[in-house]
């Protein structure tokens, strides 16, 4: 299957058309942004580490019953995606307290939640991706109501996964962000990527606040070794079989 245009270039990817119509490639950039793109640099490797997590975690995921985009990963870089309808909202599920939530909320960073919370943002780096409501997000049209309690069940189903998953790697899954898509038959499907870009990380065994980060927020806070950091969460991963 050979790429054949470029359909959309974002941040972090680059999303080409294949000779397949339900069929996309994903290419992972290095390019790396914080901010609302405010802060832009690129972490050497990112691009590949990213696509073998993400493949690794959809794989898992759609063992354990998930539906994803996910077909297979092609190359060091790049992996085949079925085509579907971004629905416009970042799924955010947390586990423990940590970014915006502590910003907004008065929490300290690091208190464990008692169940995971699950947030919907608006998908709209124009408005800064806010926060929405349920029913600014069903004014809004951004999805049906049944669509929502779907998404609902699943960003926590995949917590279920995920959460045990990064436990065994002696990682502690903070908080992350999902997107999901449409496919023709209005399915929704888990899209985009599971990744240190979209996930907080904390290693387990570390208790530093700074030390323990193996995440983006190395590169949002000038942590330093953001790439061996990746590229740790890369090797942990790839070691758990599916
Ligand atoms: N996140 C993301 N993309 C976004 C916003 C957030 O992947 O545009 C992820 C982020 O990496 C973290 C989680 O979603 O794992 C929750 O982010 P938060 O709302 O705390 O915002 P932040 O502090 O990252 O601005």
């Amino acid at each position: 299957m050979t790429a054949r245009s470029q359909l959309y270039e974002g941040k972090a990817k680059i999303l080409y058309t294949t000779d397949d119509p339900a069929v996309l490639l994903t290419y992972f950039k290095d390019d790396a942004t914080a901010f609302n793109a405010q802060k832009r640099g690129s972490i050497e490797g990112k691009g590949a580490f990213n696509c073998a997590i993400a493949s690794h975690l959809f794989k898992q995921l759609e063992a354990s019953g998930i539906p994803t985009h996910f077909i297979e990963q092609t190359s060091a870089n790049e992996m085949r995606v079925q085509a579907v309808q971004i629905v416009p909202l970042e799924v955010v599920v947390r586990n423990i307290a940590a970014g915006s939530l502590c910003q907004q909320t008065g929490l300290s960073l690091g208190t464990v939640l008692k169940q995971p919370l699950v947030e919907f943002y608006y998908k709209n780096d124009a408005l800064g991706d806010p926060l929405l409501t349920l029913d600014r997000l069903l004014l809004l049209e951004l999805a049906t109501a049944e669509q929502v309690e779907q998404l609902r069940v699943m960003a926590l189903k995949i917590n279920d996964v995920l959460q045990p998953f990064f436990m065994t790697c002696g990682i502690t899954l903070v908080d992350f962000k999902l997107e999901f898509g449409l496919d023709q038959h209005q399915r929704l499907l888990l899209a985009d990527e599971i990744s240190p870009d979209t996930c907080r990380l904390w290693n387990l065994t570390e208790d530093d606040p700074k030390q323990r980060v193996m995440d983006k927020d190395r590169f949002r806070q000038d942590l330093g070794d953001v790439a061996s950091a990746y590229r740790q969460v890369m090797e942990r991963v790839l070691q758990q079989a599916l």
